[in-house]
């Protein structure tokens, strides 16, 4: 949680208000600045938030910096109609003559690569180590590179929104889960280094229905750009989206409760070849069983020799398991793929190089920190540990496992 710029003090405001206060904002604070960058995820916010600025500025409603780095975000799970959305726009802003950079986590980091080659057990509430992971981090190291490069402090722009409530303020808050927020959005705004640029959110006050009316009514207009936001609007839902709400995300994300983007994308008919990516979910939930995990079962100590709190943790997948889960989750994308209308709307969960490099990271039997796969599996009997030291013997269990 932290103070940011704070433009925003308003009482309930119309879509034209929104729009003006994000154009005093602008003009407040982006001045000041030679170079914006913007945190771009394909998403329905951040993607107003390009969008709008870019028509700001071309209609001469504000100035324009003399550079604008356009940052896209990707994390090889976006639903693919966004991702082929995104494509579109980014189209859009290079023949305006924009940069537009792609960045994208390392090898090893990337969803997939890490939950599967790794063995790490799919992100939870109480373990979220994807959106740090495969959003933020590879957008923090891009900051760093573009400050080396122009030795200038810049001004980054987020599509972070909370409503007018939540504004008043002047806190951001990291969660995604508010009003059908953006995941990463709010990460990027806390995370980035002070030291290298300033922040500011000229969305924060923005209601979800104005960014729904700005994708699906104003943005394709041609007096507003021609963006091709339509069918990010459509995949949320269309018609509906002010009521589905859906926080944008990656497919299948293990942290939200239903997959509503991706319930409403393969209901299009053109869409319709997508289904199997319903599948992915039920695995991610499989994967978090005890049948499918390790499970720490002698004394945890802490580096001060005291005992640990966290006594027989269960922890990675197993070998097993993450071959199993590789098999089925090739299957879903050749299922796919086997009826994909065009090359060019084929998906890959996981592609060639990251398939090869799971398989070697296997080949080198790789466990994640504190790991070496020799612990049990989870759901075989255990003695239960506790922090003061004792344990609840499981009736099952012989002197001799007493010794473990
Ligand atoms: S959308 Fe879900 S899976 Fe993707 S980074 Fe955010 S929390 Fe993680």
């Amino acid at each position: 949680m932290k103070i940011q710029l704070n433009f925003f003090e308003s009482q309930r405001t119309t879509f034209n208000e929104q729009i003006d206060l994000t154009v005093q904002s602008l003009k407040a604070y982006g001045d000041q600045y030679d170079h914006w960058v913007f945190a771009w995820s394909g998403g329905k916010d951040s993607t107003t938030l390009v969008t709008l600025i870019i028509y700001l500025i071309e209609s001469g409603q504000i100035q324009a910096p003399k550079r604008i780095t356009v940052l896209f975000a990707d994390t090889r799970l976006e639903i693919p109609p966004l991702f082929f959305s995104a494509m579109q726009i980014k189209r859009q802003l290079e023949q305006r003559g924009i940069e537009v950079h792609t960045v994208m986590a390392e090898m090893d980091d990337r969803f997939m690569v890490y939950l599967l080659g790794r063995g790490v057990p799919p992100p939870s509430n109480t373990f979220r180590w994807c959106t740090p992971q495969i959003k933020v981090e590879p957008m923090i190291k891009k900051l760093h590179e573009i400050h080396r490069e122009t030795g200038n402090k810049f001004l980054l722009l987020t599509g972070v929104r909370q409503g007018e409530s939540a504004v008043r303020d002047g806190r951001i808050a990291m969660s995604c889960g508010k009003d059908g927020a953006e995941c990463g959005q709010g990460w990027f705004q806390v995370t980035a280094p002070e030291s290298i640029c300033d922040k500011l959110a000229p969305l924060l006050h923005w209601r979800v229905c104005s960014i729904w009316d700005w994708l699906k009514i104003f943005a394709p207009m041609n007096r507003h750009g021609s963006w091709n936001t339509q069918l990010l609007a459509d995949v949320y839902g269309g018609e509906e989206a002010e009521e589905i709400n859906a926080r944008t995300g990656c497919i299948g994300c293990p942290l939200a409760s239903k997959d509503k983007a991706l319930e409403v994308v393969v209901k299009i008919p053109e869409y319709l070849y997508l289904q199997p990516l319903l599948r992915l979910k039920p695995i991610y939930r499989e994967l978090r069983n005890p049948s499918r995990r390790k499970r720490k079962t002698d004394w945890q100590y802490k580096k001060d020799g005291t005992l640990s709190k966290n006594q027989n943790r269960m922890g990675p997948i197993t070998m097993e398991s993450r071959a199993w889960a590789l098999q089925e989750i090739l299957a879903i994308q050749n299922d796919i793929n086997s009826k994909a209308p065009s090359e060019s709307q084929k998906v890959y969960l996981i592609n060639s190089e990251e398939e090869a490099r799971i398989r070697e990271l296997w080949r080198l039997n790789t466990w994640p920190d504190g790991w070496d796969g020799t612990e049990k599996r989870a759901d075989e009997p255990f003695i239960q540990r506790h922090s003061d030291g004792s344990i609840t013997p499981e009736l099952f269990l012989t002197e001799s496992d007493l010794s473990v």
